[in-house]
């Protein structure tokens, strides 16, 4: 009797191990939704790293440190210990929503303007480590999914379950423009077309952390996928992985 409690209790155990899951990739692959989904499934908490970069853009629009959609480094790098960015869950959505210094700015930081100067932001060395030491703490306990470019590389290289999720550029551009006209944004195809093309090549050329796929991750090209053929696919490699640790 007492040995079959023993083993109940280690499965159990087992069970309730969290990992940290690492979704990287190029913009607009539904890496968001996927790793929302995931989160919700497992329990988790998500964070969408990519948010954080969004509303320091969204801070220096609104502070005027842009002239001819140039980001003045030295005004922006002397206000960055000013910008506070948190999650809250929203009941209504059953998702997290970005705050700003206290302000609920989830509409906001997904709107056009703040997606064509969002990666020259992100490029900068002195935004990147601010915000990774942020994705650092708020992964300590483990039981995250996070999503953005260089989690699986740079914020949590030992993650347990990295995904690298890819599709065509035009195959994006669609979902993303679908996307802007569901919440009543007018953008043409050709625009978002020439966005998400713009990003992945800052993205991937920059400097700091570029964006590139860990040695270690698991590579899906979701082109052809249902969210539904996603979610799957994802549970499954979680899974996986949970079985062989
Ligand atoms: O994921 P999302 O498209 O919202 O990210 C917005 C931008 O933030 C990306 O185009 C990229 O330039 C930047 N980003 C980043 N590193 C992350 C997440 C996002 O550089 N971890």
């Amino acid at each position: 009797m007492r040995k079959h409690i023993y083993i109940i209790g280690m499965e159990n155990l087992m069970k309730t191990k969290k990992i940290i899951i690492a979704i990287d990739g190029v913009s607009s692959t539904g890496k968001s939704t996927m790793a929302k989904d995931l989160a919700k499934e497992l329990g988790y908490t998500y964070i969408d790293t990519g948010a954080m970069y969004r509303a320091v853009t969204l801070y220096s629009i609104q502070h005027g440190f842009f002239a001819d959609g140039q980001i003045d480094e030295a005004k922006l790098q002397a206000a960055i210990a000013d910008i506070e960015i948190s999650f809250r869950f929203n009941p209504e959505t059953g998702r997290p929503d970005t705050y700003l210094n206290g302000v609920n700015v989830e509409k906001e930081i997904r709107g056009m303007e703040v997606a064509n100067l969002v990666s020259p932001v992100a490029a900068l060395g002195f935004v990147r480590r601010a915000m990774v030491a942020k994705q650092q703490e708020m992964g300590k306990a483990k039981g995250i999914v996070m999503d953005g470019r260089d989690i699986g590389t740079v914020v949590f290289p030992d993650a347990e379950l990295k995904i690298y999720v890819t599709a065509s550029p035009e195959v994006r551009a669609k979902r993303r423009l679908d996307e802007l006209k569901a919440k009543g944004e007018t953008a043409s195809f050709d625009d978002v077309l020439e966005n998400v093309k713009m990003r992945d090549h800052i993205d991937m050329t920059r400097k700091e952390s570029p964006l590139r796929k860990a040695d270690d991750a698991l590579e899906l090209d979701n082109s052809r996928m249902t969210i539904a053929e996603q979610k799957e696919w994802l549970l499954e490699k979680y899974n996986d992985r949970s079985r062989n640790r």
